[in-house]
């Protein structure tokens, strides 16, 4: 009998903004990913990251009922569940890997026991590894703020430090030794402007050391945590975006976690991909599609203020710098 043959899955995972999609949309066009499923679980009613992609052999699985942490593991276990018989039945093309895409706020400790406690996914698959991404310009101080930042960098079984173009020589070297500290048996591999390449995160994975076995609770990080979709069917200028969103963070201080979406913008063209998170500030770029496959717009993930709040004041003040959001 041939041995059965089980296929590795690789967990990505990394705070708000930490760049796993870029790193994602990179390693899957490589040849080592290139035949990679991919599974995107994101934080907001309106799917970014997977339309980011683009296509690969396979559309990314989108898992949408929520975090796979805490409120859609079941819905994690059946879609691996699926894509096995999937497969066997060739309804979808052969994969060599699968690649989990968590969210930013993601505890990897509930996933890892979840990939242990379901049959077929144990029999099935394997864990070849939990790479978290780490924004070389967060202050390293939010790892007390935020459990699920701290959580993510202790079940890494390798760190890429992203964004190393960024910040200082020095700042990347002292965050780097505070990863290290908080998690001894991880590699850090670092990495500018998501240029990371497969290669370096497999050799990594091969000489790194096992994943981490132990489990860690599920943070009840969804609570206090609020996403909100504001529609931007218009084009709109980057000016009155950027002023916009410095009345939000006078207002709401850090309360606003992370903002992303697509928009059009008033020089015509392609449509731009909006992101910000409060250590990188506003970045607006060529997202590198002409026509919306999904509605425009811009999804907020916020803190301890309620996000549908936060897209009205940002609606509002949108309006006042003459757009009309589609609210
Ligand atoms: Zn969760």
């Amino acid at each position: 009998m041939a041995p059965r043959r089980t296929t590795p899955i690789l967990l990505l995972t990394g705070f708000l903004g930490a760049g796993k999609t870029s790193l994602l949309k990179r390693w899957i066009r490589e040849p080592a990913f290139r035949d990679a499923m991919v599974i995107v679980n994101e934080l907001g009613e309106v799917g970014l990251d997977q339309r980011l992609l683009g296509v690969g052999a396979e559309q990314p699985r989108l898992l949408e009922n929520g975090c796979a942490c805490c409120q859609a593991s079941g819905d994690l276990a059946s879609m691996l569940e699926d894509l096995f018989y999937d497969r066997l039945h060739r309804n979808v093309q052969d994969f060599s890997w699968v690649l989990i895409e968590t969210t930013g706020l993601a505890d990897p400790g509930p996933i890892l026991d979840l990939l242990r406690d379901s049959d077929i996914v144990r029999e099935r698959y394997e864990l070849a590894g939990v790479v978290t991404a780490f924004d070389a310009c967060t202050d390293t101080k939010d790892l007390g703020r935020f459990p699920e930042m701290k959580r993510q960098v202790e079940a890494a079984s390798t760190i890429v430090l992203t964004h190393c173009d960024l910040a200082d020589a020095g700042v990347v070297a002292s965050v780097e030794a505070c990863l290290s500290a908080a998690n001894p048996a991880a590699r850090v591999l670092r990495s500018a402007k998501a240029g990371l390449p497969a290669g370096e995160l497999l050799e990594a994975l091969h000489t790194g050391g096992p994943v981490a076995s132990r489990s860690v609770a599920a943070a009840e990080h969804t609570r206090g945590v609020t996403t909100a979709f504001l529609p931007l069917p218009d084009p709109l200028s980057a000016e009155a975006l950027r002023g916009a969103l410095n009345q939000i963070e006078s207002r709401h201080g850090k309360a606003l976690l992370r903002l992303k979406g697509l928009v059009k913008l008033r020089d015509g063209g392609v449509l731009h991909v909006v992101h910000a998170t409060p250590s990188s500030g506003l970045e607006i770029m060529d997202a590198g599609i002409v026509e919306p496959d999904g509605p425009l717009g811009l999804t907020l993930i916020a803190s301890g203020v309620d996000a549908h709040a936060m897209a009205q004041t940002l609606a509002a003040q949108l309006t006042y710098r003459g757009l009309k959001p589609g609210v």
